[in-house]
């Protein structure tokens, strides 16, 4: 029997078994496998085979098991194709003694880690690692209109300005599919970050002015608007979002609008301790208020922010290290949108390998470690997304320190044995979730949405779904400068988790609104004028408003015009919840909403009636017409 044959059996006997959900997926085809005698098929394959089956129409297309045989699922469940590139090696400003340097790779990655792997092999060029990205992702069958873009490596402010524009402009240019002004980078740029700082300085400063030889920034610059206006008018693959990595101190009022220009939407912001001995020992080069600082501008700018906090530091305690982490959520200058936890690891090339062997620092026991944070994530708040837990340094690279690979799978199901549940956003989104509507047990009524708005039964119906409502739900909470509100749209899961509030367990699509403090009332707010202000001088469009930081619906990301039935993508939830943040803007007095919208979407917002000025897209509210007025 050919390995066509083969695989297209496999998938048959598949098919016939019905599996209704991804781990059910991966169980059948280790059983049909076994059956078989033969070994698994990669899911590449599989999916090949299938396809063909449905070309000569032996089978029928099913879009779930298309879902359930591409590689890497999980990364479109969020509603969002993932693409992450990485900048060419460059210095970075900081020191920090975990931070692993490595000749040919930007600051704190590794060539092991697969991401980076695959940057290096396309010398750091932006155009490629994008184009690369979408090819791979089409032939794993996952849709790539909407993507959600990560710039990785050192720290991004740090590059200089027109580098961190072309890198930008030739993003864009690939997700629009445009070849023109193609300048890859040559080998002489795709030089190591050793030597010195001003070595590598002055090294990078010839190198980027070799870049568009004939092109100044300001060329650059109006080259990557009419990429932009491209991308949100007419490119197959929408950047709907941009996240850039950097450091607090490198956040100014000036970096924010170079930021802005470039589409950013979202910053991955270090911070590892908030606890100034700690900083200082580990050499991170910044403060705690340096930190928050950098947060309330950011903040005041309407981007969202993922803080990265490091547990197992030289200098502390699983104690202190959940004490830490609770005032992230309990202290108004932190309350970040979205968490990575990254335990520390000691890496050879890192000075703190050094204090390993000279038993300077010892990281703390595996078992201490888990415990920790699982404490940490029962105390993360619903509006809080832990995006990542430990880093994909791959086990041969770490010296000490955590090991696990699978550690957010192991500690989910420690804490499901003691009846204990993560109610971060991630956990409960309504792809991460074990039961949601497509693999429900059968029987289950459709839930609804507020406006009774009903979501459609499962495919044929043998899949039940939930019990409930979906119910409009508003979190409020302070923060440094601004009222936060998360307006969130949940159903109560069938997973029978623990929880506080089970009518919550699962999120279909959350929006957040900042309602800033009003300068002249608030004593709080008076030293933090004129940074506000200098703020509101370099984008004068978001003077006086308040601010959609972020709308997301879950569910299996759809191409744009397709229909599905099972997913909550495009069911007027959004629309929803950006009318409730316009009446909760309106009841707070302020008469003009802006959204930090990614580039992509901005066509959504320009139909609910929002216009692009500057780089936001801005309505101005009506003000409500009270009757009395109006009879009079
Ligand atoms: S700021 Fe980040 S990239 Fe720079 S040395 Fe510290 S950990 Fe490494
Ligand atoms: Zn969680």
């Amino acid at each position: 029997m050919t390995n066509k044959e083969n695989f297209e059996n496999i998938i048959l006997e598949i098919i016939k078994r019905n599996p209704s959900s991804k781990a059910e997926f991966d169980d059948t085809r280790r059983k049909v496998c076994g059956k078989l005698k033969t070994t698994q098929p990669s899911n590449r394959d599989l999916l090949q085979s299938y396809q063909n089956l449905v070309k000569k129409k032996r089978v029928k297309a099913d879009k779930q098991l298309e879902f359930f045989m591409r590689k890497a699922g999980i990364r479109t469940l969020s509603g969002v194709a993932i693409v992450t590139s990485l900048t060419k090696p460059y210095a970075c400003p900081g020191k920090c003694i975990y931070c692993p340097s490595e000749a040919r790779m930007p600051k704190s990655y590794l060539s092991s880690e697969p991401a980076a792997a695959r940057a290096l092999g396309l010398a750091f060029d932006p155009y490629e690692q994008m184009t690369k990205r979408i090819d791979m992702l089409k032939k794993s069958s996952h849709p790539t209109d909407k993507i959600e873009y990560i710039i990785k490596g050192g720290s991004w402010n740090f590059y200089p300005l027109k580098y961190q524009y072309w890198f930008i402009l030739r993003s864009f240019q690939a997700a629009n599919g445009r070849r023109r002004h193609c300048h890859p980078e040559r080998p002489a740029e795709r030089q190591g970050v050793e030597g010195s700082l001003s070595e590598a300085q002055k090294r990078d400063s010839s190198i980027t002015d070799s870049f568009h030889s004939s092109s100044t920034r300001n060329d650059i610059v109006k080259e990557l608007q009419k990429e932009q206006s491209y991308n949100d008018k007419k490119a197959r693959h929408k950047i709907i979002g941009l996240i850039l990595e950097t450091r607090p101190d490198l956040i100014t009022p000036e970096s924010i609008y170079h930021m802005r220009q470039m589409g950013c939407t979202r910053i991955e912001l270090g911070l590892q301790a908030p606890d100034d001995k700690i900083l200082k020992l580990t050499k991170r080069g910044h403060t705690v208020q340096q930190f928050k600082d950098a947060m309330f501008l950011l903040r005041q700018a309407g981007f969202k922010v993922d803080l990265h906090f490091m547990p197992d530091l030289p200098g502390t305690t699983p104690k202190h290290d959940v004490e830490m982490y609770k005032m992230l959520f309990s202290d108004p200058g932190f309350k970040p949108d979205m968490v990575k936890i990254y335990p520390c690891t000691v890496i050879k090339s890192a000075p703190l390998y050094k204090w390993l062997k000279t038993k300077k620092y010892k990281p703390y026991p595996e078992k201490k470690l888990f415990e920790a944070i699982i404490e940490m994530k029962t105390a993360t708040p619903r509006y809080c997304r832990i995006s990542r837990l430990i880093r994909d340094i791959p086990t041969p690279d770490i010296e000490a320190g955590n090991m696990i690979t699978n550690l957010r799978e192991y500690l989910a199901t420690e804490m499901k044995k003691r009846g204990l549940s993560c109610e971060c956003l991630r956990c409960r989104e309504v792809g991460h979730q074990a039961n949601t509507p497509s693999d429900l047990p059968a029987g289950r009524q459709a839930p609804t949405l507020l406006g009774g708005e009903r979501l459609p039964p499962s495919k044929g119906g043998t899949r039940g779904v939930l019990s409930t409502k979906v119910k409009l739900f508003i979190d409020k909470y302070e923060t440094i400068g601004g009222t936060e509100y998360f307006l969130s749209f949940c159903a109560r899961g069938a997973s029978a988790l623990g929880g506080e509030d089970k009518k919550r367990e699962v999120v279909f699509a959350f929006l957040r609104l900042r309602i800033p403090k009003e300068l002249s009332t608030s004593p709080l707010l008076y030293k933090e004028r004129d940074r506000v202000r200098s703020i509101t001088d370099k984008l004068p469009e978001i003077k006086n408003s308040a601010f959609i930081r972020e709308l997301h619906t879950y569910g299996q990301l759809l191409n744009i015009g397709t229909h599905s039935k099972k997913d909550s993508q495009h069911k007027g939830m959004g629309k929803k919840l950006v009318q409730e943040a316009e009446k909760i803007t309106k009841q707070n007095g302020f008469e003009k909403l802006a959204v930090i919208s990614g580039v992509g979407v901005r066509g959504y917002y320009r139909k609910l009636g929002y216009r692009k000025n500057g780089t936001y897209m801005i309505k101005t509210l009506q003000k409500t017409v009270s009757l009395r007025e109006t009879k009079r």
